[in-house]
């Protein structure tokens, strides 16, 4: 607090008292161009997906036009740095088809002196082809992914799990902004499926998850097709080898069955359906698969009698008997899975 012996400034403007050492307030906030704006900003937009392209980068928005124009429009703005309690209303109108004018209402206070102001800018709207529909349009491709399995075809559950899979990943890649991967095409041909995709990153997701749930692996092949910008571009053939057992798959091995669990590199998870125990095998290719559990049928246990339990045959209706075996804990009227060995007409319960 300043007491006696005040000097007094005065401004050499308006020539009123001032704490100044220059100009008073009144006079400085006046003489500042508190809010100043590119009267005119150009936003390309691509006429097809509607994505928008901001410095060089596309991006795809669900924004109303008119949201788009008041944002870029408040982008467009500069207000001084010592501008306080700043308060900003938008509106806008559409005097063209391909433009839009945004006025803005600006208050705020400059040195303690309120301030408003009008500023427009006007939304200039030009078409351009983004990036994304220029590849889609272009055919451009980076890489295919051939899901095979070794010596038999991808069944229908493995091929309907591969699609969805290449769908999934590309809808995933999409939100998270990976706007240049996605799936070109999808081919499900006698030997399995193919994958037309447009960036090898999208190309190792889907094979890593298609491994990851249906077992087997990844060859990668590329060759080289052009150079971009001094960068070598390759696309990449994927072969992606399905194990020759599928997980669920039952096993005939030296007369006796298994479920296989898992298949990782040359060892088969299996549970034995006599024990009702996990083991492992070696895997061999001599085994002979029998059915998949995904296809058993529920039977209802109707008597049981010592070591075996009457059961109906879900395929003729008539009552037959099967050993009732420790590990499924058979009591009368409880239920169970059951497959049939259409070798040998054998039924093998799988719990
Ligand atoms: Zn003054
Ligand atoms: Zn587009």
């Amino acid at each position: 607090m300043q007491t006696m012996n005040i000097q007094e400034n005065f401004c050499p403007k308006c020539g009123g008292p001032t704490e100044n050492e220059g100009i008073c307030n009144k006079c400085l906030a006046e003489s500042i161009e508190w809010i100043v704006a590119e009267p005119r900003v150009v936003c390309a937009y691509c006429p097809t997906c509607e994505s928008v392209k901001q410095g060089n980068t596309w991006s795809d928005t669900t924004k109303e036009r008119q949201v788009l124009a008041e944002e870029l429009a408040l982008g467009a703005l500069h207000v001084h740095n010592d501008v306080q309690d700043l308060h900003l209303t938008v509106e806008s109108h559409e005097p063209s088809p391909n433009r839009t004018k945004c006025i803005i209402h600006a208050e705020g206070t400059l040195y303690g002196v309120p301030k408003t102001a009008r500023v427009d800018v006007l939304i200039a709207w030009k078409k351009e082809q983004c990036d994304r529909c220029n590849r889609l349009s272009g055919n451009y491709y980076e890489g295919v992914i051939q899901v095979r399995a070794t010596d038999r075809t991808p069944d229908l559950h493995e091929r309907v799990r591969v699609e969805a899979i290449a769908t999934n990943i590309e809808e995933s890649l999409l939100e998270a902004g990976d706007r240049l991967s996605f799936v070109s095409r999808i081919d499900d041909t006698r030997d399995g499926v193919d994958i037309v995709i447009s960036s090898h990153h999208i190309g190792d997701l889907i094979t890593k998850q298609v491994t990851a749930e249906l077992g087997g692996r990844t060859t990668r092949h590329p060759k080289l097709f052009g150079e971009r910008d001094g960068k070598k571009l390759y696309r990449i053939t994927y072969l992606v080898r399905l194990p020759r057992y599928r997980r669920g798959d039952v096993i005939e091995v030296k007369n006796r069955y298994y479920e296989v669990r898992s298949v990782e590199s040359g060892t088969l998870k299996v549970f034995d359906l006599q024990e009702g125990i996990m083991n492992v095998i070696r895997e061999d290719d001599a085994y002979r698969i029998v059915a998949n559990v995904r296809d058993a049928q529920y039977v209802t246990v109707s008597f049981i009698d010592g070591d075996m339990a009457g059961i109906l045959d879900p395929d003729t209706f008539m009552p037959i008997t099967i050993p009732a075996l420790a590990w499924l804990n058979l009591a009368e009227g409880s239920a169970f899975r059951i497959l049939r060995d259409r070798e040998n007409d054998r039924i093998v319960p799988v719990g």
